[in-house]
């Protein structure tokens, strides 16, 4: 494939050399024209697809009254939004921010606050090898991929890392000044890693025996991408923090950090942040929140996942690749280490699909995507993986 470097915005990725102009729903096309079935949707953060009209009316709405009153006043969608994640999901308080790095930021910051009340000072969140939590200086130490913080050295302290999936690595890792573990329900990142049955409840029990705090960092599994709107509530945990991001302005930047009562003990001029609790944003996440949780779209994704599921499930025996993950969140471990010449044959071909390993390929597309466009990107993924 051909990548194109740009002279002056900064590059973090190698990226094919056409630029996107347009986008509806599962497509997107470049400004040749071509057209693309996308398995990417901006990163597991298109939940409705490319352009959703429900996103686009609700933020012209909200930009008709006021595109953003500003950190030291009121608006109404911010705070409609904070009841409606509250009403869902049970947690009683709401930061709204803009980035999944910026909620995991205000997670951490609200248990270190947490632990100097009720643990002595406690201050170290307990974090899992290959996890993700996002790229400001503090979540590059969290994150779990080796030497993702090396970049921003010195190593900040306080994360200890534990093998995902593995509870009594977590049991041994716990000790004084421990105040919290935070993990993704299923690795994203790592390529949909999907942890053995009963982890998070065994989670909840370690946390519970130790007094310590319980964080999901749900900001690519959460808003329905695992099929339920939160994916803790495959176990029926009750967690004390999670956070949300991607799935939740479809497309717009906005996250939040959802906390019980009993922990959210930051105080005036604790925390803020100039975009926090944004109105056109806030407007855009209330629209999608209430759509992906009707009865109606629970539905329709939930005969979308099994489609998803099925047709993957076809190309893995083909082709003698495992599958695992949930929902419209898949990773495809291939035999040999070959994703991304898998993924650039897939674009020539107009598929998009992420390599998010050397031998695993990450599916998310919309959840909404449509039997028909799964069917072809069986086709044209079955063709991919044949050559
Ligand atoms: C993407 C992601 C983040 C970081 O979100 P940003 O919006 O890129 O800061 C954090 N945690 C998980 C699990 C993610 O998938």
């Amino acid at each position: 494939m051909m990548f194109a470097e740009s002279s002056v915005l900064m590059q973090f990725n190698l990226k094919p050399a056409v630029r996107m102009v347009r986008g509806r729903g599962s497509y997107l096309w470049d400004e040749q024209g071509r057209r693309y079935l996308d398995f990417v949707q901006g990163w597991a953060v298109n939940a409705l697809g490319h352009s959703p009209q429900l996103v686009r009316d609700a933020v012209v709405a909200q930009l008709d009254a006021v595109l953003n009153p500003g950190p030291a006043y009121h608006n109404e969608p911010s705070h409609a939004l904070a009841e409606r994640l509250a009403a869902l999901s049970g947690f009683d308080r709401v930061f709204l921010g803009g980035s999944g790095a910026e909620a995991n930021e205000a997670a951490v910051k609200l248990a270190r606050k947490w632990g100097q009340r009720n643990k002595a000072g406690a201050f170290e969140v307990i974090t899992t090898l290959d996890g993700f939590h996002g790229r400001t200086i503090a979540m590059s130490n969290a994150t779990g991929k080796p030497g993702f913080a090396d970049a921003c050295a010195p190593l900040i302290a306080g994360f200890p890392k534990v093998p995902y999936g593995d509870l009594h690595a977590v049991e041994r890792a716990i000790g004084e000044r421990t105040v919290a573990v935070m993990v993704e329900p299923i690795q994203g990142e790592a390529g949909a890693v999907t942890p053995p049955p009963g982890y998070l409840r065994g989670l909840r029990a370690l946390c519970d025996r130790a007094g310590i705090l319980l964080i999901v960092d749900e900001v690519q599994t959460g808003l329905a991408r695992t099929g339920p709107l939160f994916a803790h509530q495959h176990e029926e945990v009750r967690p004390d923090l999670m956070t949300l991001g991607k799935s939740l302005g479809a497309g717009l930047p906005i996250s939040a950090l959802l906390a019980r009562e009993e922990v959210a003990c930051f105080a005036l001029g604790d925390h803020g942040g100039t975009f926090a609790a944004h109105a056109v944003l806030s407007a855009a996440a209330l629209a999608v929140v209430d759509h992906l949780s009707s009865a109606g779209h629970r539905a329709l994704r939930t005969e979308s996942a099994s489609d998803l599921e099925r047709a993957l499930l076809d190309l893995a025996a083909r082709h003698g690749a495992k599958l695992r993950g949930r929902g419209h969140l898949w990773g495809l471990v291939l035999p040999t280490r070959r994703a991304e010449q898998v993924r650039d044959r897939c674009f020539a071909l107009g598929l998009l699909v992420n390599a998010a390993r050397p031998d695993v390929l990450r599916l998310m597309p919309a959840l909404d995507v449509a039997a028909e466009e799964i069917a072809t990107m069986g086709e044209l993924l079955d063709a991919a993986l044949r050559v």
